[in-house]
């Protein structure tokens, strides 16, 4: 059983296989120098200091051990489909029976001059988090390009760090595809709330260096502004590079069937690379969060030792920013109707509907603790395809428990 990629989708598969009772050798082989671990503190906790990289691992170190998994870094170069083996850029070779592709994604990077100036950065490792907190001093003017989830997590650390924060962000309003106009307005809220300088519309034409070390952001139809350190934040590319080389199909991600197996039998992919069919729609669908690979390792494991279970998970994914918690699950975009369910003075509930009135998608937004109860049973009435009365859904007298 080999698997290239040995981050989340990548560690958590290997476990799972040995967990099902694989007695043969476990291979994983990943780029970087750490054990697999976990990503969503990276922008949150990390940054603010108060968890460390040792504790974003995925398990105890002696627990690979233990299973008897074999943990190669290196970048695989190529897959030799013909000689079932995958390539390394060293030319070493590690053949396979079983194939998991779970390489992730690469950090979009912006085509503008001056975009790889030095204290410039992007947020995808451990290594990435560990460069950006230790530029997070009081008083430093953080520059986030990109409103979208990681952004607006980072100038939340920033801001709890005691750093001037400004956003830029193209469109006009936050996180459009994501949510509701409505909860876009209030994460703008938020931040403006905590300090941050939100630049809405604003197209980013250039990073200068500057004598003094710092860097002056050249902004359409504005001052130049200047920072100590540019974070960008505009989203990942998923890693195709080596399914496409090996003629595997590709799409926007590495394109699987409802058992998370690829167009090549014998090789599978999970995690923010894999295209897989929506359960709700059929749709092809690509996940970029913690659940996704979590759930589709343990079930691309499984297909891998002969099981052909579907992949039938209900999206779902949490944001933190300051003391308050954003959670999206299902698909809100299938939906034709929403209800509102005020839960608070700034914690909401938007319930996504088909045409049928079942309760396709949910997207909720309030503090971290307090709203978290309400939020999981929103969350459950998405899995369980309930179909309640709309008024229902609204109506603060009537519990969200007795709907599901
Ligand atoms: C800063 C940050 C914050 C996040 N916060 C949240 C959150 O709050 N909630 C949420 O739901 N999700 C969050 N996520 C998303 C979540 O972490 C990812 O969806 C998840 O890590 C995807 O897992 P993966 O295994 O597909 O990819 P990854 O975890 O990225 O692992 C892929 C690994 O494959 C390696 N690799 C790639 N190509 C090769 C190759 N050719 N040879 C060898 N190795 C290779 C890469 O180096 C990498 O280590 C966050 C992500 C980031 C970056």
């Amino acid at each position: 059983m080999l698997i290239v990629g040995a981050g989340h989708a990548g560690g958590r598969a290997a476990q799972a296989l040995r967990e099902a009772g694989w007695p043969g050798p476990i291979v994983m082989i990943g780029a970087e120098a750490h054990r697999p671990y976990e990503r969503p503190a990276l922008s949150k906790s990390l940054l603010t200091g108060e968890r460390d990289a040792g504790s974003c691992a995925l398990r105890p170190d002696a627990a690979w051990t233990q299973d008897r998994i074999e943990h190669v870094v290196a970048r695989v170069a190529a897959l030799d489909l013909g000689a079932r083996a995958a390539v390394l850029e060293d030319g070493r070779r590690f053949a396979y029976d079983r194939l998991l592709l779970a390489p992730g994604g690469r950090l979009r990077r912006l085509g503008i001059p001056g975009a790889d100036a030095e204290g410039v950065f992007g947020l995808r490792t451990l290594d990435d988090a560990a460069a950006i907190a230790a530029r997070l001093r009081p008083g430093a003017h953080i520059a986030i390009v990109g409103g979208g989830f990681i952004g607006l997590e980072v100038a939340a650390s920033a801001r709890m760090r005691g750093c001037r924060v400004s956003v830029l962000e193209s469109a006009r309003g936050l996180l459009g595809r994501a949510v509701p106009a409505p909860v876009g307005a209030q994460m703008i809220a938020l931040h403006r709330t905590r300090g941050v300088e939100m630049h809405l519309g604003a197209t980013l034409r250039a990073i200068e260096s500057r004598a003094d070390g710092r860097l002056g952001l050249r902004l359409d139809g504005a001052d130049e502004l200047v920072a100590d350190t540019v974070i960008v934040g505009i989203g990942i590319d998923p890693d195709t590079e080596l399914a496409r080389k090996a003629g595997l199909a590709v799409r926007r991600g590495v394109i699987v069937d409802a058992r998370l197996e690829t167009s090549v039998p014998g090789i599978f992919a999970a995690g923010d690379a894999a295209e897989f069919p929506s359960r709700a729609s059929g749709l092809p669908m690509r996940q970029e969060t913690w659940h996704n690979a979590e759930t589709q390792a343990r079930c691309a494991a499984l297909n891998m030792l002969g099981a052909a279970r579907p992949y039938d998970a209900t999206p779902w994914f949490w944001s933190d920013q300051y003391d308050r918690q954003l959670q999206v699950a299902g698909e809100p975009a299938l939906g034709t109707a929403s209800v509102v369910r005020k839960i608070g003075d700034e914690a909401e509930i938007h319930f996504h509907l088909d045409d049928r009135g079942v309760v396709v998608g949910m997207s909720g937004f309030g503090a971290a603790g307090g709203a978290a109860k309400e939020l999981k049973l929103a969350r459950m009435l998405v899995e369980r395809a309930a179909r309640p009365e709309p008024a229902r859904l609204a109506d603060l007298g009537v519990r969200l428990k007795s709907l599901l």
